[in-house]
């Protein structure tokens, strides 16, 4: 079981996201929580106000340290509690990383995916505006990703689409676990192309040897296709690929 914590100011938006298909029925068999925290609930502000004008000038708004502090020190709290009810000890106790989607921060890949499925909680916290008081930054952030060299209106969408990497490599959140093992990135190729039932669709027939039923030519004639396909598409990862097996 493994629990996700989303900090943001639209947990409507996180949640209507994530509540279908894989993700939402593994949430239902109890594989994965996820729960969407308001922000603005902890604010101390009396009209609700969760940010204000940046020092120094600038354009746009800033998220306040307050009420992201609280948020986070919530459920950080919560975790602590339930770790230490149900006695676990784990080596992570006490530990729960904090992750700030950001585009400044270390971008977002498989390997990452896996090494944080690892974890028993993770938090996100997902800014918005112009982003986030850098005090409390420093205060509770563990790690800094992004998903890509663009920059989005908030951080829900990132968190959203790490949450679903993350949580499919989760035991028991696909139906056949062997999936997450031959898709793409897993040892380091792009997946081989994929057919479906008619065996000829407007005229394009089937690959004959994935007719065959020879299991072992199926095997390396998808490899193949793997390796041809990675250096087609991304070189750059074909080049990782062939060092990281001595070819060159
Ligand atoms: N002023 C910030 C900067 O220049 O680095 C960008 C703020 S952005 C408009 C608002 C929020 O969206 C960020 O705080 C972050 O949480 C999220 N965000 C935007 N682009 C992102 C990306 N590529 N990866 C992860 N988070 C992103």
């Amino acid at each position: 079981m493994m629990n996700f914590y989303i900090l943001t100011l639209f947990p409507e938006m996180v949640l209507q996201g994530l509540n279908t298909s894989i993700i939402g029925r593994a949430a239902e068999k109890g594989c994965i929580s996820i729960e969407a925290v308001n922000i603005r609930d902890y604010t101390l502000d009396r009209h609700g106000k969760v940010d204000d004008y940046t020092y120094g000038g600038g354009a746009g708004m800033l998220m306040q340290a307050q009420p992201v502090y609280d948020a986070c020190m919530a459920v950080r709290e919560r975790i602590a509690a339930r770790r230490q009810e149900s006695g676990a000890r784990t080596e992570q106790n006490g530990r729960v990383r904090v992750i700030y989607v950001t585009p400044q921060g270390r971008t977002f890949h498989q390997d990452m995916a896996k090494e944080l499925a690892e974890e028993e909680d993770l938090i996100f916290l997902c800014g918005h505006y112009e982003g986030i008081d850098e005090r409390v930054l420093e205060e509770v952030v563990t790690d800094y990703v992004s998903i890509g060299d663009y920059v989005l209106t908030g951080g829900e969408l990132p968190a959203m689409v790490m949450t679903d990497a993350i949580a499919r490599l989760v035991p028991g959140v696909l139906h056949n676990d062997d999936s997450a093992v031959t898709e793409s990135f897993h040892d380091g190729l792009l997946e081989y192309p994929q057919y479906s039932r008619p065996e000829v669709w407007r005229g394009r027939r089937v690959p004959e040897v994935l007719l065959s039923g020879d299991h072992a030519r199926v095997e390396e004639w998808r490899l193949a296709q793997s390796v041809e396909r990675t250096k087609r598409l991304r070189p750059d990862l074909y080049e990782r690929y062939l060092s990281e097996r001595g070819t060159v």
